[in-house]
């Protein structure tokens, strides 16, 4: 047997004792992880610093992050009204045909693959949304590691089969696999994989989900692939705000040396104020300083992409940079018609890194055109004043087709993990615009719902019971309640 084959008979192993425990073990469990990544923190903030070039200060703040999502998945399951319980009960009276009592909630799909994202080494990586948001469900995590953060990589897992040894979880409840595509693509087809989450590069997400479509059984693939977060600013709100607005933008375009999914590498301006609008721009990345990308692939990655749109001869060059010291990524900024980005599908490609295409349009008319025809974006963001809003609800309207987070204030750089989050938008942001890969709804990904039927108190799970053991929200007869 191959040592996959083998870490997923271990994972289903796993699973059966994982889908009957208690929310109480699976609370425990995650808070435990948390606990044992922030004993790390010394070691761990260091390493993940050099090997993905980013400052301490943003690992830091990334660590917080990571641990503050794994407790807020922890509360979740403490809470508990997460598997969305209904219950019908039965009504022997019912004419012409008895009713039966029927009680459904959402039950663990199984061993779930998880790929890590390069950039973000521990927050969505190897305890990151993904794995945790399976734990949570109770599915057992085989998780890929990026070859980018080995040692941190290395470091959290042990932090996670720590917290699986004090916890007394089964062994094969989270497995730390390292290899390249081959062994990414072995574990995506191995039979036993039930549902498969991505973050990282069009390609490799694409690549994932066809090989997931063609299994015997297909399972689905939550991939969270590129998006260019396109920002339109109308005209009224610039003239008003045309400073701060500039600042905003190019804080945003450069935070992170552009390595964000929610990258804002499109801006709508109106062309009354774009010779203003851009020189404030272009003067505020002119005193970016140039900062290490991730690693050398990516930055060859980011020059290589400027050089092919360098041909066209419809991107008029407002800011360029040289592909003259490895690993510095420098901000670059290009400007097109909106008619002529209309007809170049390449100006929506995503550029990863500090880059943008500044789109200068006419009118709202033309707007509505650019929102036809966008692809779809984890976020598109409109600054305007709440005239200019409440006067353009068509293009509004259509934009809401094009993405999974839509903002009206601030930039889509930063993403709130919460309740209410969506970080997920239609393809090909992702392949599943149902879903979310930050915040609670991301545990929903990793389970299904069964209906019980007719089903003896006994066996009922708590979540079902009429007396409501854990006092979790359900919907009983139609009606809410706890
Ligand atoms: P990536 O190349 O897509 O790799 C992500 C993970 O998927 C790695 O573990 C990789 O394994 C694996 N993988 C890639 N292609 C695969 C395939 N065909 N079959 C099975 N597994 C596969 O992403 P990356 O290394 O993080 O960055 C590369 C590019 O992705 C960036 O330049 C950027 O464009 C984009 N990116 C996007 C986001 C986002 O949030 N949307 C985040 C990060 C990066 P190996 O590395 O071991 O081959």
């Amino acid at each position: 047997m191959s040592k996959i084959a083998n870490s997923f008979q271990e994972a289903q192993q796993a699973f059966l004792i994982l889908k009957q425990q208690s929310n109480r073990d699976r609370t425990t469990f995650l808070e435990e992880i948390a606990n044992q990544i922030e004993l790390l923190k010394e070691e761990l903030i260091p390493m993940a610093a050099k090997e993905s070039n980013l400052p301490e200060g943003r690992i830091t703040g990334e660590l917080g992050r990571t641990v503050g999502q794994i407790r807020l998945f922890a509360g979740l399951v403490k809470e508990g009204s997460w598997v969305e319980a209904v219950i019908d009960h039965e009504d022997s009276e019912r004419k012409p045909v008895p009713k039966p009592d029927i009680r459904r909630m959402l039950r663990p799909l199984g061993p779930v693959v998880v790929f890590g994202a390069s950039n973000f080494p521990l927050a969505f990586s190897t305890a990151g949304g993904d794995t945790i948001s399976a734990l949570a469900s109770g599915c057992p995590v085989l998780y890929k590691a990026h070859p980018a953060h080995p040692e941190t990589s290395r470091m959290v897992a042990k932090a996670i089969q720590t917290a699986v040894g004090i916890c007394q979880m089964p062994e094969g409840t989270f497995q730390h696999i390292e290899g390249g595509i081959d062994t990414g693509q072995e574990l995506a087809a191995h039979p036993l994989a039930k549902a498969v989450a991505f973050t990282g590069s069009f390609k490799g997400g694409k690549a994932l989900f066809d090989t997931c479509n063609k299994r015997e059984i297909p399972i689905p693939v939550y991939a969270e692939m590129g998006s260019v977060n396109p920002i339109f600013v109308l005209e009224a709100y610039l003239s008003e705000n045309l400073e701060s607005a500039a600042t905003a933008y190019a804080n945003s375009l450069v935070l992170g040396v552009g390595q964000f999914c929610t990258n804002p590498g499109l801006i709508f301006v109106p062309k009354s104020h774009e010779a203003a609008f851009s020189s404030q721009v272009i003067s505020q990345l002119k005193t970016v300083a140039g900062a290490p990308m991730l690693h050398e692939g990516i930055c060859k990655t980011y020059h290589e992409a400027l050089k092919n749109l360098a041909i066209s001869e419809k991107l008029e060059w407002l800011l360029t940079t040289e592909a003259n010291q490895l690993l510095i990524g420098n901000p670059s900024l290009a400007k097109v018609k909106a008619s002529d980005w209309l007809n170049e599908e390449a100006f929506q490609e995503e550029v990863f890194g500090p880059f943008a295409i500044m789109v200068v349009y006419d009118s709202i008319a033309e707007l509505e055109e650019v929102a036809v025809q966008l692809k779809g974006q984890l976020t598109c963001t409109v600054w305007g004043t709440s005239t200019e809003l409440s006067g353009n609800k068509t293009f509004l309207n259509l934009l809401e087709e094009r993405c999974g987070r839509l903002l009206f204030k601030g930039v889509p750089t930063g993403v709130e993990v919460g309740h209410a989050m969506q970080h997920g938008g239609p393809y090909p942001s992702t392949t599943d615009s149902r879903s979310t890969s930050v915040g609670s709804f991301a545990i929903k990904r990793f389970a299904r719902p069964i209906a019980y039927q007719d089903t003896p108190e006994v066996l009922l799970l708590e979540e079902l019971k009429d007396e409501n053991p854990l006092q979790i929200l359900r919907k009983v007869d139609g009606e809410y309640l706890r």
